[in-house]
């Protein structure tokens, strides 16, 4: 039963935001940062954010050479330079409006190893450096097979090996924590453990019905930030979950590469992370089963990161244990970009982040910000 005062202080708001991921608690800054009289308030299922946001394996990238190939293949240059500044947006608001220090943003380049048998051309490497060289001021991906020795990477299945010279990387959970932070300095509130429904409707107002509970919040407008489990809401929204597996290793000595690594068109990413691996990847191994919602860890491709940490990653016979597993879940759909969809009526959606959600969420947040006027 409500009372009285609950009604009155408690339940109404000028916008609630539904998820309280990157991208949630970005249109709810960017909303508050131009509406600061207005009220805020966040929804989220978990006890803490429980998405991608704080599962994902900290890689603030723009896109391997493969990938970005890829996307004009598919798209066109235009589109698929457009999902690339998208990222350059993104990933610049989130280091203003955070700082690098609290994110642990660090611009240690990486690279993208070819394995032998993969039929990327590398003279399509002048064709991206033309097109990229414009939004960052520098040439992005040089091949240079040598530099493997260098890093340690066991040569035998390597055909070749393309330095990136932006690549950066976060400490994810710092970033997610600072970003909270940020959100509470500016009076937003979040309640947590509070699984929303589907918005409803009513006159002027949003009803949001909490699942498992007979308290129903009243907005008037609304973001839907769910990602992945934005199906759970709008069915009809072109937007399929994709899992991601994970592991981190415990510190190795002498560990010898810095910054962020891809192999097979990208499915594979790892990192050096305090002297050990953070390896994650393989969905590309089981596409179908992989494409599911439930956060649980598929132990063949969890034996493949291992075989990979002991046959290319790692030199020759190094000692490496894991620390801990863990999986997280992305959203995908038949687009590359994400949708940031005005429904009508002050009710917006942004989600389907296509795994890339750490670099344009923040810009994604903002763009939502410009329909909630
Ligand atoms: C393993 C892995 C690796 C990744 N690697 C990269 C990378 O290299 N670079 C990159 O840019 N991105 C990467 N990503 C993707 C990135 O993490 C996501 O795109 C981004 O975090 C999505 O943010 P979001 O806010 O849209 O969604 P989420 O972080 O998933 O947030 C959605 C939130 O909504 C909550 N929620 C869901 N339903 C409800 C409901 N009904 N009511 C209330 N709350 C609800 C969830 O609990 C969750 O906290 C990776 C993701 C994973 C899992």
């Amino acid at each position: 039963m409500i009372s009285f005062w609950e009604n009155q202080s408690f339940l109404n708001y000028d916008l609630i935001v539904i998820g309280s991921g990157i991208v949630g608690l970005s249109t709810a800054c960017s909303f508050k940062e131009r509406n600061p009289h207005l009220s805020v308030l966040i929804l989220e299922s978990g006890i803490f954010p429980s998405g991608a946001s704080t599962k994902n394996a900290g890689f603030a990238c723009y896109g391997s050479a493969a990938e970005i190939w890829h996307d004009v293949s598919l798209l066109g240059e235009i589109k698929a330079l457009e999902v690339v500044s998208l990222r350059i947006d993104g990933l610049r608001k989130l280091r203003q409006r955070l700082g690098d220090s609290a994110i642990d943003y660090q611009e240690l380049g990486g690279g993208e190893i070819f394995l032998k048998g993969e039929d990327f051309n590398l003279e399509h490497i002048p064709l991206l450096n033309q097109w990229l060289c414009p939004l960052f001021g520098k040439e992005v991906f040089v091949p240079d097979l040598a530099k493997i020795k260098d890093l340690g990477f066991q040569p035998e299945n390597i055909q070749s090996f393309v330095i990136n010279t932006v690549e950066g990387q976060i400490d994810t959970g710092k970033m997610m924590k600072s970003l909270i932070s940020y959100v509470r300095s500016k009076d937003i509130e979040i309640y947590t453990g509070c699984r929303a429904g589907t918005p409803e409707n009513i006159g002027e107002k949003w009803r949001i019905p909490i699942e498992n509970s007979t308290i129903v919040f009243n907005a008037g407008r609304v973001a839907v930030c769910t990602n992945a489990f934005t199906p759970r809401l709008f069915p009809d929204l072109d937007i399929k979950p994709g899992r991601g597996q994970v592991l981190v290793t415990k510190p190795i000595p002498d560990l010898k590469f810095k910054g962020i690594f891809h192999f097979d068109e990208g499915y594979f990413y790892f990192r050096n992370f305090e002297n050990r691996v953070i390896f994650g990847g393989g969905r590309n191994l089981d596409f179908k089963g992989e494409e599911t919602d439930l956060i649980e860890l598929n132990n063949e491709i969890q034996a493949k990161l291992d075989f990979y940490l002991d046959t290319l990653i790692l030199p020759k016979n190094t000692h490496w244990e894991v620390e801990h597993r863990w999986a997280g879940i992305m959203a995908f759909g038949k687009e590359k970009l994400p949708i940031i969809k005005d429904m009508g009526n002050g009710l917006v959606v942004g989600a389907r982040m296509n795994g890339m959600g750490v670099a344009i969420g923040t810009e994604v947040g903002e763009k939502l910000a410009d329909f909630l006027k």
